[in-house]
């Protein structure tokens, strides 16, 4: 008799016994600290001291690369202006 549980991960169907297994296996981050463990706010603070090394060159390029990745937002920028204003402001303090 097999029962079967969802992984909350990801929503699929597993039969139980199988599912800690295609955890560790597909979501399997905690031998990772790097980038599992740390919370969004830690993230950030990871990322703010690494652009921090950056020169000034390379910061520019960091800055339209990380606009790229976001074309949803780009498309969103006429009506979200002071988003965009408080972003420039942000860019200006570091
Ligand atoms: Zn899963």
């Amino acid at each position: 008799m097999s029962e079967i549980v969802k992984c909350e991960v990801c929503g699929k169907a597993f039969n139980k016994r199988y599912v800690n297994s295609h955890k560790r296996l597909a979501h399997g981050k905690k031998s990772d600290p790097a980038s599992s463990t740390l919370s969004e706010p830690e993230v950030m603070q990871e990322i703010l001291s690494l652009y921090a090394r950056l020169s000034d060159e390379k910061r520019k390029e960091l800055q339209i690369r990380l606009k790229s990745l976001d074309p949803a937002k780009r498309q969103s920028e006429h009506s979200s202006a002071s988003v965009e204003q408080c972003k420039r402001l942000h860019q200006l303090e570091l």
